[in-house]
């Protein structure tokens, strides 16, 4: 006669708990299996979720083939059964996000039997076809006003921009998947990635889409764990079609548990055309604290940079901040702003505030000198230094020259001295090397940059008219 499931079971559980030896672990992963029955030396036991059961494969298989062996002898053979968990709502139907103390209701089990006899395991593929989930509301947590209209084009994002919009014409549909955004902080990564989830949304209103930073996620992660909750946690996630991370460099060299089930979850949703859209400010190779084969996946789809951008898309960040906020500045403040404050478009953002921050308080006009003395204090605190761009706006002016000229080929005389002048004045006044000098002022080599700035010397040793532009030119730097 066949041994009774129950006992068996219950044997098995009190050799895991032995061996694993913590509380938590036991209660985690092996109180919530429920033994179904035991048929021709087959124990059949119900997990909670697929990733449940991915779960025990990848980190507990060995235990539990002992334990069963152990049991029910050297042919003894384990087999799943999955249920599928109804998602955690509140009672207007919409599913929170999951959490402290909420339990979902269990289904009636929906068998999915596989037979996870350990020696073919590793060929077996996904065996899970899961169900049809209900639809549910979810709160997308996005910011309306981060659209993609609102998100200026320039060189520096218009390859990010345009795969975030191809992305969000047919989610998981483009070769876009995962789609990561990389760059410095300020720099619109976040912006941009809500962005791409407003157009979802407003393309395919029925789709989920869920913003939520790699912070929250590990902190969901780490309640869902003290909680015994971690399978619903999981199926919150494994209902999202398009699935936003904000920042996952945050889980660099941490949450090695938190890294590992979101990469169950993406294997989850890849693996169903959803999508995956992921922000950090590094490329995939670069984030070396991250479980490697998750680094991997980042690979699959397309990495996209956002550079800092330059003095056209700066001016036109500015346009768009004063256009949408029905404020009207002189061209040359913005330009002036557009100018000097060449770090990022935070805080680009930031000095345009707190200049009309100033111009109200004081009821002051808003004019250039307000914008010098503004940005002077603001630029003090970050330590900056004049930019290269500046240093060519005020020569070109100071001479009458278009600024491209400055880029330009030409050999015209004033226009190579006031490239001269150019390079002379940012290596006076910048930390830039001469590599970097030369290659913003007309693609010239350090070799170029080195010889006008002994050029500009000499002549201000022998030209009168040659010294009087210079200390003239100095100045307006120094103002
Ligand atoms: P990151 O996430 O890369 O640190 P954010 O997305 O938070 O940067 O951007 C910082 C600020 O700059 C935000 O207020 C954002 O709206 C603004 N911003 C960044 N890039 C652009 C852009 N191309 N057009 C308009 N605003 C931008
Ligand atoms: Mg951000």
């Amino acid at each position: 006669m066949e041994k009774d499931y129950k006992i068996v079971w219950n044997n098995c559980l009190g050799i895991i708990r032995d061996t694993l030896n913590s509380e938590n672990l036991f209660n985690t992963w092996f109180r919530p299996i429920v033994p179904l029955q035991l048929e021709d030396g087959v124990l059949t036991i119900q997990v909670p979720s697929s990733f449940f059961y991915e779960w025990l494969e990848e980190h507990y298989i060995d235990l539990l083939r002992k334990v069963v062996r152990r049991e029910l002898g050297p042919k003894g053979q384990l087999r799943y059964s999955v249920v599928m968990d109804q998602s955690i709502s509140d009672n207007q139907g919409n599913v929170l996000l999951p959490s402290t103390g909420r339990r979902a209701i269990r289904n009636a089990p929906k068998d999915v039997p596989i037979n996870i006899n350990t020696e073919n395991l590793k060929e077996l593929p996904n065996p899970f076809t899961i169900p049809g989930i209900q639809k549910v509301k979810v709160h997308s947590q996005l910011n309306e006003n981060y659209t993609l209209e609102n998100f200026v084009e320039g060189e520096c994002n218009r390859l990010a921009r345009s795969a975030g919009y191809a992305v969000a014409e047919n989610p998981g549909r483009t070769a876009f998947n995962p789609l990561l955004l990389y760059g410095n902080a300020g720099l619109g990564k976040t912006h941009l990635a809500h962005a791409i989830g407003i157009k979802t949304k407003e393309k395919y209103p029925d789709k989920t889409v869920l913003y939520v930073t790699a912070e929250q996620f590990s902190q969901q992660f780490r309640e869902a764990t003290i909680n015994n909750t971690v399978p619903d946690f999981m199926h919150f996630y494994e209902m999202i079609d398009v699935l936003i991370i904000d920042d996952i460099f945050v889980w660099e060299g941490r949450v090695a548990k938190t890294q590992e089930a979101f990469f169950h979850i993406f294997n989850y949703l890849h693996q169903r055309n959803k999508q995956i859209i992921i922000t950090s400010d590094k490329a995939p190779a670069e984030l070396s604290g991250l479980e490697s084969r998750l680094i991997s996946r980042l690979k699959w789809g397309l990495s996209a940079d956002i550079q800092a951008p330059n003095v056209e898309t700066r001016i036109g960040i500015l346009k768009q901040k004063l256009a949408n906020d029905g404020i009207e500045m002189p061209y040359e403040v913005i330009e002036y702003i557009a100018y000097n404050i060449n770090t990022n478009v935070r805080e680009l953002e930031g000095a345009l505030i707190s200049l009309m921050a100033q111009s109200s308080l004081n009821k002051k006009q808003i004019t250039l000198d307000l914008a010098k003395q503004m940005i002077d204090k603001f630029v003090k605190n970050t330590a900056r230094e004049i930019t290269i761009d500046y240093i060519q706006k005020v020569i070109c002016d100071y001479f009458n020259l278009p600024i491209e000229s400055i880029q330009s080929h030409t050999r015209k005389r004033e226009i190579v001295q006031a490239r001269q002048l150019a390079m002379y004045f940012a290596k006076k006044m910048t930390k830039s090397s001469l590599a970097i000098i030369g290659l913003q002022c007309g693609n010239k080599d350090h070799a170029t940059v080195l010889h006008a700035c002994k050029t500009v010397t000499n002549l201000v040793e022998t030209d009168k008219q040659f010294r009087f532009w210079v200390d003239e030119l100095d100045k307006k730097f120094r103002q």
